[in-house]
């Protein structure tokens, strides 16, 4: 089946429109009419082959939403007619420890990425700046009604990496929780922990974005340009979320933990961080990493938000935009997430 895409046909050029192949329906497939694709801050670093060389052209796009229109013989999961999404992979070993602990998310023999991945039957994989989509049944998530398609989108991203550590770390009543960064990743990981009733501060480099913070349900925000934020909030969190993929001052950030607090980093620059293994001592502090959420928690993740009412702030684009919109979103000029309407892909 060719599909009507956007691809990047180098890592110099501008992306352009095109067209992509995409498998046979299988026995365990779904074929899923993309209505939405956001644009993630990695779909830039990885057709700008910034995290290691890939083959062109690429299609990129994990944040997927849209409406079933064919199932394989043995789909049971989903059927026709069904919102669904698809977010960060597509596949996993399956057999691993951690496959079958459920946590395909951290497979061993490493999961297959929604695209620049090689798939099973060895080619390689192409994201959702398309109009349809083929995935296995096992990969796709139910996208409750109370959702909007639109603002669905950037929860398969955006949203698992920041539900993910906050829900493992257990962010809720009693826990005082900062965010760093007010970004795609940051403006969700302030309405998760939110909703889930912990104390939320942001941590930004400036002030613009405050009442923004504040309606999203943080009770506090700082900038960080400003040291004395640092001695203000000396030993005050449980957990920080690090959504910042730039270079930081890390003990900083630790100084800021109280006792037995956890500094997670979701974002991450490509080079090495110094960690000053003293200021970890203090208060027994902790520094881990997270990466997405497995499709259980992905699931949940969506339950949750459709509960409780929250989703991304989203801008809807044209396909025509998609360059202007990566250029908005290294400059950090959107709020928060630039969604593809994927009607117009092929017009
Ligand atoms: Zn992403
Ligand atoms: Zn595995």
């Amino acid at each position: 089946m060719i599909v009507h895409a956007y691809a990047a046909p180098s890592a110099t050029e501008p992306l352009v429109p095109t067209t992509v192949e995409r498998r046979p329906v299988g026995p365990a497939d779904v074929l899923i009419a993309i209505r939405y694709a956001g644009i993630c801050h990695s779909d830039i670093h990885t057709v700008r082959g910034e995290w290691g060389p890939i083959t062109y052209p690429q299609v990129v796009g994990h944040e997927i939403v849209g409406e079933v229109v064919e199932v394989g013989a043995e789909v049971t999961k989903h059927a026709v007619g069904d919102r669904v999404g698809v977010g960060c992979m597509v596949n996993s070993c399956r057999e691993c420890e951690n496959c079958r602990a459920g946590m395909e998310n951290y497979c061993l023999k490493g999961n297959t990425g929604t695209y620049a991945s090689v798939d099973r039957d060895g080619t390689i994989t192409q994201g959702g700046y398309a109009t349809h989509v083929v995935v296995d049944q096992d990969f796709v998530l139910r996208v409750p009604e109370a959702i909007p398609y639109e603002a669905a989108a950037p929860l398969l991203c955006a949203g698992i990496t920041t539900y993910s550590p906050l829900a493992h770390w257990q962010a809720g009543p009693g826990k005082k929780v900062a965010v760093v960064g007010m970004g795609g990743l940051g403006h969700m990981a302030v309405k998760i922990a939110a909703a889930m009733g912990a104390d939320v501060t942001v941590l930004s480099q400036s002030l613009s974005k405050e009442a923004d913070g504040r309606r999203f349900g943080a009770g506090a925000y700082y900038a960080t340009s400003d040291p004395a934020t640092f001695e203000t909030l000396a030993n005050s969190f449980d957990l920080i979320i690090n959504t910042v993929s730039a270079p930081i001052d890390l003990r900083s950030y630790f100084g800021l933990l109280r006792l037995h607090g956890t500094f997670v980093s979701v974002g991450a620059p490509p080079e090495p961080l110094p960690v000053q293994v003293f200021s970890l001592f203090n208060n027994r502090r902790s520094f881990a990493g997270s990466s997405i959420g497995s499709i259980g928690e992905t699931q949940e993740m969506l339950d949750f938000c459709a509960e409780r009412g929250i989703a991304p702030e989203v801008e809807v684009i044209a396909a025509s935009q998609i360059n202007d919109a990566y250029e908005r979103v290294l400059r950090s000029d959107v709020r928060y997430r630039f969604v593809i309407d994927t009607a117009t892909l092929g017009a």
